[in-house]
This record gives C-alpha cells, structure tokens and sequence, in this order.
C-alpha cells in the first residue's frame, strides 16, 4: 500500500511534484524538437520526460526518496549539461530551476556540492561562448541564486529539527514523549506481527515520589527525574527507545530481547538507579515491570500487562522488578 499524498514527507512530496512538473513541462518541448526534427535534442528531451515520469511512479509506489533524490539530480545534471553542448548558451536558463530544484529534495551541503559539479561542466564552455561582461552575469547570477538557496534551505533545515524535536521529546528530561513512543510502538508491532521477531518492554517508576516533592520541592523533583533520564540514556545506549510514560514513569522498548534478558536488565538498573541518585543520604528506589510480547496480542495489551507487573512490583514492595 502506497501511503497517500498528505500522508507523505515533505521531501517525497517535492520529489513528485518535481519529477511530475518537469516531465510534463519538457513534453511540449519533446514535440517541438520532433517536428522541428532536431533529433539529439529530441531524444535527450524523451530521455528526461520517460526518466522523471518513471522516477514519478517509482516514488509513488515505494516512497524511497533518498535513492530517487540522487537519480532525479543526476537526470537534471545530465540533461542540462547535455542540452547545454548541444543547443548552446540559450540553454543556460534551464541550470537556475535545476539548481534550485538540487536543493529542494537533498541536504544544502550536498545541494551546494551537485551544482558545483554542475558549473564545472559549463564553465570551459561558456568561457569561450561568452565576452568577459556576459560571462561574469552568468556565474554572478548562478552564484547568487546558490547562497540564497543555501541560506533558505539551512534555515528550513535548522527549523525541522527543532520542529522534531519540541513535537517528538519531553521538554524536561529529553527522553522520547508519548507521541513518539506510540509511533515507535506501532512501527514495533508491524515488525513484530510479520516477521519473527521478539521484544519485551520495561516500565519503571520512581518509588515514593510524591514525599520527594512535597520534602524538597518540585525542582528537587525535577532534577531526580532529569538524572534518572540520564541514567538511563547511558544504561540502554542512546534515547531512541526511552520513553516519559506519564509524570515520573518511563518506558523502554528492547527490541530483539527475551523477558529473561529484559528482567537482567532491569535489575542491573534498578541497582544502578539505587546507588546513583541518594536525596539527603537517602536511596531514591524504583520499582519496574517487564513484559515480553506474546504472538498476536495488541500493543494496549502488552503495555496492560506491563503496567499490572509494575503495579506488582509496588504492591510488593517496590524497590524490585517484576516479570509479567
Ligand atoms: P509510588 O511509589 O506508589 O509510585 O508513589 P509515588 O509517590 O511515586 O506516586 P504518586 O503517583 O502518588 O505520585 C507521583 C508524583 O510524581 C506526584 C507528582 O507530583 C510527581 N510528578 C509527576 N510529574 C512530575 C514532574 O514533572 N516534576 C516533578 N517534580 N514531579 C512530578
Ligand atoms: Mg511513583
Ligand atoms: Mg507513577
């Protein structure tokens, strides 16, 4: 199933748009160059036009942009340096699109890097095509539209990843926030239900929380949640699959791990959590639930059953974990 159009990234989405728009903006110009029977002009036209429409189709059905971004520069590179040794300096127009279009479906280093190349092949051309005023327009010109591409698709660049990250992360601890643990749940839960995959989850939640805060204030309260996040980034390697479950609860996904292990595992932690975060010659425990997928359950009920492990573990005492 192809996603749909809104549905898309913004860079799959330009990628259509792209491959769709130049091949139907070059069609008429394939026709012109048949009837006018200028033949290499027109068969590097239909080149262009059967390339970008299949690019078109190949990115609609697969939706793999990073492969169809490097063919859709290569196919304008081609055409416009190709065009350009053929019919002559009139072609010269079609570079300022083709570069602005190399930094709407790549990064703007690489963006920069493709249209060098590009100009690199102009330029003995032009050289010799053009006197010394005329040549100096046409690399001013082709500078300039570069660095405020460059400059336009940084700062987009730039405000994506603040955009992904403020909708993406908890403000306070920078682990994973709901929305993207229910994205990577569902991303799991699709791997997990076709292939023959195993994972278990680890809820765990500050033990006696509420005197922390009600002892030594919310922002005493808030650095213990902050190192407790830190902790945890160290022990399960990088903050990819932790998650801020609720106030002081946190989730962690371990991909490829048997209840068995994920129970290690959390012991290991709970000790580590123990001896690393002492309020006022005090140990700040915490009590943790695993729970491995069982074949054709739902995600609620997995992390149902999680939850009722944890409830357990306080319900036993806490300072443990409990294996659902
Ligand atoms: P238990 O061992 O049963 O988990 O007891 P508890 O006191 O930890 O649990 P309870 O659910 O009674 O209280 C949770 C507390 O967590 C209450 C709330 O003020 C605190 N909390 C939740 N989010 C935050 C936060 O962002 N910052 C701070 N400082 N405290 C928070
Ligand atoms: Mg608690
Ligand atoms: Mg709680």
């Amino acid at each position: 199933m192809q996603p749909q159009f809104k549905d898309r990234s913004a860079q799959s989405k330009m990628l259509l748009v792209l491959a769709l728009g130049s091949a139907l903006g070059i069609l008429p110009f394939t026709i012109y160059r048949f009837v006018q029977q200028d033949w290499y002009v027109a068969i590097l036209d239909s080149i262009v036009v059967i390339g970008m429409s299949a690019l078109f189709l190949y990115v609609y059905k697969t939706d793999d942009v990073k492969r169809a971004s490097l063919v859709l520069i290569l196919i304008a590179l081609v055409a416009n340096v190709s065009s350009f040794y053929l019919k002559g300096i009139n072609q010269i127009n079609w570079t300022y699109p083709a570069m602005l279009a190399a930094y709407y479906v790549m990064s703007p280093k690489k963006g920069m890097i493709v249209n060098f190349v590009m100009l690199s092949f102009y330029l003995p051309k032009l050289f010799v095509l053009l006197d010394f005023v005329s040549f100096a327009t046409v690399i001013i010109t082709i500078f300039i539209t570069n660095i405020l591409a460059y400059v336009f698709s940084s700062g987009l660049k730039n405000q994506e990843i603040i955009l992904k990250k403020l909708a993406s992360e908890d403000y306070l601890t920078s682990t994973g926030n709901r929305r993207s643990l229910d994205a990577a749940m569902n991303k799991l839960y699709k791997t997990l239900k076709n292939h023959d995959k195993i994972a278990s989850i680890i809820l765990l939640d500050l033990d006696h929380f509420k005197q922390v805060n009600d002892t030594y204030g919310h922002i005493k309260g808030d650095d213990v949640l902050v190192r407790l996040s830190e902790l945890l980034m160290n022990f399960f390697n990088g903050k990819d699959e932790i998650f801020r479950y609720g106030g002081e609860e946190f989730l962690v996904i371990c991909r490829n791990i048997s209840k068995v292990k994920a129970y290690k595992l959390s012991e290991a932690f709970r000790v580590i959590v123990k001896n690393n975060i002492v309020i006022d010659k005090k140990q700040q425990t915490i009590s943790l639930g695993v729970c491995e997928y069982i074949k054709e359950e739902s995600i609620d009920e997995w992390i149902h059953r999680v939850d009722m492990a944890l409830y357990q573990a306080k319900k036993q005492g806490r300072d443990r974990t409990i294996s659902a």
